[in-house]
């Protein structure tokens, strides 16, 4: 009987557990030895990065070109396994060149860490008691972080909420902590945990949870481009990606789409880069609801020489320091490619993606339908799946495409007549 309560697994060799998850799954030689190959990642650094590893996991890296933004060129890395979108963004970004590129901007990058505090007793009571010894709690967290502070950065404010729950009424605490060039989670969680116990002295109630919020509205970058409308496909297109937006804005089911759009660019180069994407998901989403509705983080209008205008405005916790950015072999190459100095530049690369991104979808969907670009990619992954190798890929996809049948049997049937089977 197979078991998947294997004790001490995690205390094993990345070999050692290589052949049980192989024993355990029928693994083939071959099977094994794509597992073990890395990808630029070495087995003892990957081993080191989480747990009970047993090899690596490699997703295409591809080059997204055209971009300037505040005036200066980028190659941009995006690490991504669905097709058509590094093109995507490329194609709008050529667009967006004609009128000089997108500019883009950033706030300071301040995030917010939460202490929950339960049983409170006195509310108004604590809370002018926490907001009295402010500077103080300020500087018990600050002193944890003597090198953010050295770079500028540190704790710099406190805000206490009263808040409603099914188990009753809690105070909250926000430190905001400026993270200069980290995403600042383990900065933010040590300065939360070092002052629970101070805050509970002063509340007079107990800290649960301490821990940094991803919704991070006081760390905000802004993109806008204005694309040309002949180059778009005329007033009429211009029109068409009006209603598209519309469309979004107004409605939740087309929305979540639509945000995904944006994702796929934004969590491409998150990821290239070393950052954390379900941080910049989870804030991108918390954002886009954050007055009760769930709506658009694009906008679009037209201007007086009838040229689209889009903007983008979403919280970009992303950092060159810490996390993996500074570890993975790839993430560094990544940001050399990029050539990005600080976290800020890349927040504005990142939002100019995502709106890049956005448009050629908005494109595509108002005018031909999002299947005709994908489909030639799509055709050679089919391909793929149905065994061809080599030059037969593309002479099988090609068929596909023709035939407007893009699916495995058909793809198999091709293979096999091309084959001489
Ligand atoms: P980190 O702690 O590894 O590095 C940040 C530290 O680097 C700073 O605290 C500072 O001491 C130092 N530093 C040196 N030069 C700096 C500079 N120029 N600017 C800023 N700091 C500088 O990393 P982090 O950014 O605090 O944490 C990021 C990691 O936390 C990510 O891997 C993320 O996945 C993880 N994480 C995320 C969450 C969440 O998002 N909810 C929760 C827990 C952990």
């Amino acid at each position: 009987m197979k078991t998947s309560k294997i004790s001490g697994f995690y205390k094993l060799s990345l070999e050692e557990r290589l052949e049980v998850v192989g024993g355990f799954a029928n693994l083939t030689a071959s099977e094994i030895a794509t597992l073990k190959n890395t990808g630029g990642l070495s087995n003892g650094l990957a081993d080191q990065m989480i747990e009970n590893v047993i090899g690596g996991f490699t997703l295409p890296l591809g080059i997204t070109t055209n971009f300037k933004i505040n005036g200066k060129d980028y190659l941009v890395p995006m690490a991504i396994e669905e097709s058509s979108v590094v093109a995507a963004a490329s194609n709008v970004a050529k667009i967006a060149r004609e009128k000089g590129g997108f500019t883009a901007s950033s706030s300071e990058p301040r995030m917010i860490g939460q202490i929950q505090l339960i049983d409170v007793k006195e509310f108004a009571e604590a809370k002018e008691k926490i907001l009295k010894n402010k500077s103080e709690i300020l500087k018990l967290a600050n002193e944890q972080d003597p090198v953010l502070v050295k770079f500028g950065g540190g704790c710099q404010d406190l805000e206490v909420r009263e808040i409603n729950t099914q188990k009753g009424k809690m105070l909250v605490v926000h430190l905001i902590v400026d993270c200069r060039d980290a995403m600042g989670a383990n900065a933010v969680n040590t300065m939360v945990e070092a002052i629970a116990s101070k805050i509970e002295i002063l509340s007079g109630g107990k800290a649960l949870l301490r821990i940094i919020s991803n919704l991070a509205v006081h760390r905000l970058t802004r993109a806008k481009g204005i694309f040309n409308k002949e180059l778009l496909g005329g007033e009429k297109v211009v029109e068409a990606i009006l209603k598209a937006y519309a469309f979004a804005a107004a409605d939740k089911y087309r929305c979540a789409t639509h945000n995904k759009g944006i994702m796929n660019g934004i969590t491409a180069v998150t990821l290239a880069t070393g950052n954390d994407t379900r941080a910049i998901e989870a804030g991108a989403h918390a954002y886009a609801s954050l007055d009760g509705k769930y709506t658009s983080l694009s906008h679009y209008y037209k201007n007086d020489e009838g040229n689209l205008v889009g903007e983008i405005e979403l919280p970009m916790a992303v950092g060159l320091i810490g996390g993996a950015t500074a570890i993975h072999p790839t993430a560094k190459i990544c940001i050399k490619i990029l050539g990005v100095k600080k976290a800020s530049e890349l927040s504005q690369v990142i939002a100019s993606v995502g709106l890049a991104q956005n448009l050629a979808a908005l494109k595509a969907l108002a005018t031909e339908g999002i299947q005709r670009g994908h489909m030639s990619l799509h055709a050679r992954n089919i391909a793929i799946m149905a065994g061809a190798k080599g030059e037969m890929i593309e002479k099988v996809a090609k068929i596909l495409v023709a035939d407007k049948k893009i699916r495995v049997d058909k793809a198999k049937e091709i293979l096999a007549k091309l084959s001489g089977e």
